[in-house]
C-alpha cells in the first residue's frame, strides 16, 4: 500500500515525504515542478511529473500503485496573485482537485488529507480563531480551497472516502537537519523574503500596511514550522488508519506575530540591518489571524516541537544560504 503524495516536490510536500518515508512509508510523488523541484525527492520515493486533475494520469498510478491513501499539497498559493487571476486558481485548486477527488472515489482510495488554509475565514471575528468560525474568505485562492472541502465533505458522506482537512496558518522555516526548505525563487512569503533582503539577495523589502488595526499597525500571523505541520499530517494519517472519522483542523501555534515583529527577529537573528520600506495593504489582507490549535492537539495528539520564532529564522535563514551555495556551485 503506498501513499501518494501531489505537490511532494514542493516546499511543505517535500517535508512530508521526508516523514513517510522515515516512518517506512511507500511513497508516491505527483508534481509537475511548477515550482516544486526534482531534487526535494529523496530516490526513496517515486516521482511522477504529471498534472493531479489528468484523470487517466492519476488513475493509472492509483491502480499500479496501489494507492490507500492520498495527501494533497499540490496548489496555487499566492494570495494576490490569485486576486489577479482568479479563474487560474478556480481551475488549478479547485476544477483540478474535483478531477482528483473523482479518481479516489473512482479507484477506492480510503483516505484523503487535504491542504487548505486559514484563509478561508477571511477576516475572522476573533482570535484565536477556532474551526466553526464562519467561513468568509476574502480571495479567490481561500475561496478555491473552501470549495474543496465542500466537495470533500460531500464527497465522504456520498462515497467510502474519509478524509482529514488541514487549515494551514503560515507556514515556514525548513528541516531542521537541513535538508529541504522553500526553494521556489519568487516566493511572497514574508520570512523568505526578509531572509533574501538579510543576504542581500534583494535590495530591501516592504512592509504592506502599517494602518491596520493591531497593536503596530502591521498584520498579525501565526508561524507555524514546516516540520511540525508535516508531523500534524502523519497524524492525520494515523487517526485516518484508525478510523477516526472525518476532521477538519487548524496547524498554527496560537500566538500571532506582526510583520513588524517578523522583520525585527529576522534582523537579530541573522545580524544584518536590511532596508524596509512602509508600502500600502496587499489586497486580499486580513489583518490578523492567530490559529486555535485546541482540536489538532486533542484529536489527532498533534504536539508543536519547534514553536520558535528564532528557530523557525535561523533554519529559513541557513536553508537559503544552501540554496545560494548550489546555485554558486553551479
Ligand atoms: N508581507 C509583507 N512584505 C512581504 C511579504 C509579506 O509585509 O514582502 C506581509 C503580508 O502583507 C502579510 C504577512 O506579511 O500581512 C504574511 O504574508 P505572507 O505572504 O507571508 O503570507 P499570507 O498571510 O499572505 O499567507
Amino acid at each position: 500500500m503506498t501513499v501518494l503524495v501531489t505537490g511532494g516536490a514542493g516546499y511543505i510536500g517535500s517535508h512530508m515525504v521526508l516523514e513517510l518515508l522515515e516512518a517506512g512509508e511507500k511513497v508516491v510523488v505527483l508534481d509537475n515542478l511548477s515550482t516544486g523541484r526534482r531534487a526535494a525527492v529523496p530516490d526513496a520515493a517515486e516521482l511522477v511529473v504529471g498534472d493531479f486533475g489528468d484523470e487517466t494520469l492519476v488513475s493509472e498510478l492509483i491502480r499500479r500503485r496501489e494507492v490507500e491513501a492520498i495527501v494533497h499539497f499540490a496548489a496555487k498559493i499566492v494570495v494576490p496573485e490569485s486576486v489577479a487571476d482568479p479563474l487560474l486558481y478556480y481551475l488549478n485548486n479547485t476544477a483540478s482537485a474535483r478531477s482528483l477527488l473523482a479518481c479516489a472515489v473512482a479507484e477506492k482510495v480510503r483516505h484523503f488529507i487535504f491542504s487548505s488554509t486559514a484563509a478561508v475565514y477571511g477576516e475572522p471575528e476573533q482570535n484565536p480563531v477556532s474551526e466553526d468560525e464562519s467561513l468568509k474568505p476574502v480571495s479567490p485562492y481561500g475561496r478555491s480551497k473552501l470549495m474543496v472541502e465542500w466537495m470533500l465533505e460531500d464527497a465522504a458522506f456520498a462515497h467510502d472516502l474519509h478524509y482529514v482537512v488541514l487549515r494551514y496558518f503560515n507556514v515556514a522555516g525548513a528541516d531542521p537537519a537541513g535538508r529541504s526548505g522553500q526553494s521556489f525563487p519568487n516566493a511572497t512569503h514574508l520570512i523568505k523574503v526578509a531572509v533574501q533582503a538579510a543576504l542581500g539577495l534583494r535590495p530591501d523589502m516592504e512592509v504592506f500596511g502599517t494602518d491596520y488595526p493591531t497593536p503596530d499597525g502591521s498584520c498579525l500571523r501565526d508561524y507555524i514550522q514546516v516540520t511540525d505541520l508535516a508531523r500534524a499530517h502523519m497524524a492525520a494519517l494515523r487517526h485516518l488508519r484508525a478510523g477516526g472519522g472525518n476532521l477538519t483542523c487548524n496547524c498554527g501555534y496560537a500566538r500571532g506575530y506582526s510583520v513588524l515583529e517578523v522583520i525585527e527577529t529576522v534582523k537579530r537573528v541573522t545580524d544584518v540591518d536590511f532596508g524596509v520600506r512602509i508600502s500600502g495593504r496587499r489586497p486580499g489582507d486580513p489583518a490578523a489571524i492567530v490559529a486555535a490549535n485546541d482540536k489538532a492537539r486533542e484529536i489527532l495528539g498533534w504536539t508543536p516541537v519547534h514553536d520558535n520564532l528564532d528557530e523557525i529564522v535561523r533554519q529559513a535563514f541557513e536553508w537559503e544560504k544552501k540554496l545560494q551555495a548550489e546555485q554558486a556551485a553551479r
